[in-house]
């Protein structure tokens, strides 16, 4: 019988709001995991681009992307390409991906396009990280269809909670109609303040309402986080000192020992 082939653990980083370190965290965590030996792959899944930016791929390495994904039946092997942090690869946001969103309404299994690209192969590596758009979208749908988790950050502001039930609803759906399997991974509170008492309210809410699938780890304001996709460098490159890098770090820590636990659970 032959070995089964090694498959990707796919990780959505979701929420419908902007503004709350999808990008950050996908960013940083991703190059935190490929520090340790990981071999990862950013999908940027965002019309803006930003994870593409951050990581400094130039406009003219941008040629294939996301979009032939979801639309040239392609798969991420033919189309990744090489960040400057060893280990960890990227699907850019090319050209077309703003139009994307409608262009998905009218085609064969519009939710199933990047399950079905990463199916025909997930490229040997050992975790694809999906930065999603600030929306509930197709773009979104194909992410959560895909994935075998969600990762939520969730900024550390008075609103925080707001909107979140819909993300929650969506998920089940996407769970009956799409993925049984999906998980929530976590919930991961970025922006932390700790001279703002809100932030440590705010914290206890989430943790009230969500439990364990907080994360312990808890990522700070940081100026060097905010400074370093000007850029193009993760933080951990930019200043691998600075809080948040450290910060970043822990995280993939706690996502590493969740995944063993969860292996030893479910083999
Ligand atoms: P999203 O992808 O959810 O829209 P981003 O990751 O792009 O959010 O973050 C929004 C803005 O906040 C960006 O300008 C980013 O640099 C900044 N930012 C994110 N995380 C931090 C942090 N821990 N400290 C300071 N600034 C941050
Ligand atoms: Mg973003």
């Amino acid at each position: 019988m032959p070995l089964p082939a090694h498959r990707a653990r796919v990780i959505a980083l979701a929420n419908q709001k902007g503004g709350v370190g999808k990008t950050t965290t996908t960013i940083n965590l991703a190059t935190a995991l490929a520090a340790v030996g990981k071999r990862v792959l950013i999908i940027d899944n965002d019309p803006q681009g930003n994870a593409s930016t951050g990581l400094g791929i130039p406009q003219s390495n941008r040629e294939f992307g996301i979009y032939d994904l979801l639309f040239a039946d392609l798969t991420v092997e033919e189309v990744a390409v090489a960040t400057s942090v060893p280990g960890l690869w990227v699907v850019t946001a090319n050209v077309d991906l703003s139009g994307a969103e409608v262009e998905l309404v009218n085609v064969d299994r519009r939710e199933f396009r990047l399950k079905d690209s990463l199916e025909r192969s997930s490229g040997g590596f050992d975790y694809i990280l999906i930065d999603c758009p600030p929306a509930l979208g197709l773009l979104t749908l194909n992410a959560l269809a895909a994935a075998d988790a969600v990762l939520v950050p969730l900024q550390c502001e008075f609103y925080a909670l707001e909107g979140l039930s819909h993300l929650i609803r969506t998920i089940e759906r996407v769970k009956r109609a799409f993925n049984p399997s999906l998980d929530i991974n976590g919930v991961v509170l970025t922006m932390f303040d700790r001279r703002n008492n809100l932030s440590d309210m705010v914290a206890a809410d989430v943790r009230g309402f969500f439990g364990e699938k907080v994360y312990e780890t808890v990522i700070p304001r940081n100026v060097r986080v905010s400074e370093a996709p000007s850029h193009g460098k993760p933080v951990l490159l930019y200043d691998h000192k600075s809080a948040g890098a450290q910060a970043y770090i822990h995280l993939a820590g706690e996502m590493l020992k969740r995944e063993r636990k969860r292996q030893l659970a479910y083999g």
